[in-house]
């Protein structure tokens, strides 16, 4: 963001704290983070580059796909693909939050998901249905909480997105990890076998195998299967990094 618009906005918030009892660093805080919200839903939704990335992204991973499943017998592998800012592109209810100075709510994110207008992001369909021709399985693995899921599956069709199997957040746990072995060991669904998963993408590091936030310290080499089995997307609108310390 240009300095010139953060002066605009922080200058006249320090002379009312002045002026007030309440401390001017919690009076800043929240008008910071509504402009780097804002910021960062034009980007998902205005910008050359952010079309470009997820194109990129996509062809890289279909190629490399190619390869890791050349050997494989078809109905035996998937890939683990996150929903949000991974497969469909919620920036319409980040903008729409943004615009109304505000933040994610659950009441607000209840009405977005209800509307069912999240549509798939660039690359995606392409992806998806390269997974199906060379005989995979198409797995959602998403924190979109349960109760949501079959809404999910309603805005997945909506939008002509297929998928073989939608996996859910069960009473809150996030980890991902439980998910991807039910897979493994074909008790996600009675309607799909044992399925080896070959390749992971998300638009945030919970989305990979054994990774979190911590990876950020890691060497080089800890980031070694980006681009080979894990893809992941930029997500500047929310993610677990926002919990980091500057
Ligand atoms: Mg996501």
């Amino acid at each position: 963001m240009g300095m010139n618009r953060l002066a605009a906005a922080v200058v006249p918030l320090l002379v009312a704290g002045c002026a007030s009892t309440a401390p001017a660093p919690e009076a800043t805080s929240p008008v910071g983070k509504q402009l780097e919200f804002s910021e960062a839903a034009k980007w998902a939704r205005y910008s050359a580059e952010h079309e470009a990335v997820y194109l990129q992204t996509y062809q890289l991973a279909a190629a490399r796909l190619v390869e890791l499943t050349r050997d494989l017998e078809p109905g035996t592998w998937a890939v683990s693909l996150d929903a949000d800012e991974t497969v469909i592109d919620n920036s319409l209810y980040q903008k729409e939050i943004s615009l109304l100075g505000e933040r994610y709510t659950p009441e607000t994110w209840d009405t977005w998901v209800r509307r069912l207008e999240a549509p798939p992001l660039p690359g995606a369909l392409e992806f998806l249905g390269l997974i199906h021709d060379r005989g995979g399985k198409i797995i959602i693995v998403t924190n979109r909480d349960e109760p949501y899921c079959d809404l999910t599956r309603d805005n997945f069709r909506r939008h002509g997105i297929p998928f073989d199997l939608m996996l859910c957040r069960v009473d809150g746990k996030s980890p991902k990890e439980p998910r991807w072995e039910a897979v493994r060991t074909g008790k996600a669904s009675p309607e799909l076998p044992p399925l080896e998963i070959v390749m992971w993408l998300g638009d945030n590091v919970n989305d990979f195998p054994g990774l979190d936030q911590e990876l950020r310290h890691a060497p080089a080499e800890a980031f070694a299967a980006f681009g080979d089995r894990y893809f992941v997307f930029p997500n500047p609108m929310y993610g677990s990094w926002e919990d980091n310390p500057n």
